[in-house]
């Protein structure tokens, strides 16, 4: 993941601290580097546009150019616009009420069974919780087994759905029984299609409703690029997502959905799944992530 980026911004940063006085072309020609960088990135036309002028805008002031250290002063402005664009300050889970409900949601095969097992077991190691997991994926047959084999193996307690049950009906049985049982944090594993369908945006619309979940994440798969992101904007319209999970990150994805997705959305990135074991999530820290990308 962003290795190309990487790659790229490197040359383009090395020739700029290159120069001992900078003129205002030299920045034009890395800014138009930048541009086709990201570009190659697969980051969203118009996010990429706004990127390169904040920086432009910024980077043409005589204090940035007439500096001792100009090319070093517009590389840290790319690094600060960087992280703005990855969405600023890491943000915590919203686990107020008890039990705080979080219920994911995204696309079939986006890795939401996955994630689910991975934050219950996060939430138990680091932040001494104890989570109940709930199956409510009732069409994909499979999904219940999946989840109900990777709460055994982390010996966290899961809801007992079967396919023949509603899903809304499952979410609010299980939500009772996990406040009866002492459980702090409900995961709800919602269904998932394979493209945005309406009958399943109003099934996930009344398991909001009838749940009040703090967080409803959104879990897209990182090697989807730009369609993960509309179909974010689709989930977030009709559902009010309060921050994305994306996965996937391991495989050679570009790193397009990971720069575009804040910025079309206005939802961050909060956690990334980096392999298909159980403890592969890591929390999303911008900063970080923009220093890695930037070499
Ligand atoms: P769901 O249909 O959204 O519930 O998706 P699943 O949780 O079943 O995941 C679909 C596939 O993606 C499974 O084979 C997972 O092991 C895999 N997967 C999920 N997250 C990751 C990840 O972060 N990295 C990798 N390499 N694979 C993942």
């Amino acid at each position: 993941m962003f290795d190309s980026l990487t790659d790229r911004l490197d040359d383009v940063f090395r020739k700029i601290r290159g120069h001992a006085r900078l003129t205002e072309e030299n920045v034009q020609t890395a800014l138009r580097e930048v541009r086709l960088a990201l570009l190659e990135a697969d980051v969203n036309f118009k996010v990429v546009k706004d990127f390169v002028d904040r920086v432009r805008e910024r980077a043409m002031g005589q204090d940035v150019l007439k500096s001792l250290t100009p090319g070093q002063q517009v590389v840290k402005i790319v690094h600060d616009e960087m992280v703005e664009l990855l969405g600023g300050e890491a943000r915590e889970l919203d686990l107020k009420a008890s039990p705080a409900v979080i219920m994911v949601v995204g696309l079939q095969g986006s890795g939401k069974t996955t994630t689910c097992a991975k934050l219950a077991l996060k939430l138990r190691r680091e932040l001494k919780r104890k989570p109940y997991l709930v199956p409510a994926d009732v069409y994909r047959p499979a999904a219940i087994d999946q989840l109900h084999k990777l709460a055994s193996q982390l010996d966290i307690e899961a809801f007992p759905s079967t396919t023949d049950q509603n899903p809304v009906d499952i979410c609010t049985a299980a939500l009772e029984e996990a406040k009866r049982t002492g459980h702090d944090v409900v995961l709800l594993d919602t269904a998932g299609r394979l493209h945005v369908d309406e009958a399943l945006m109003e099934e996930l619309s009344a398991i909001k409703a009838k749940t009040g979940p703090g967080e409803i994440l959104f879990v897209a798969d990182a090697m989807t690029g730009q369609d993960a992101v509309t179909v974010a904007s689709s989930f977030n319209d009709r559902l009010g997502v309060t921050g994305v999970v994306l996965t996937k990150m391991d495989g050679d994805a570009r790193g397009g959905a990971a720069l575009s997705v804040r910025q079309v959305t206005g939802k961050s990135i909060k956690f990334v799944g980096t392999g298909e074991k159980v403890s592969d999530l890591e929390v999303f820290h911008p900063d970080r992530v923009a220093s890695r990308i930037l070499g």
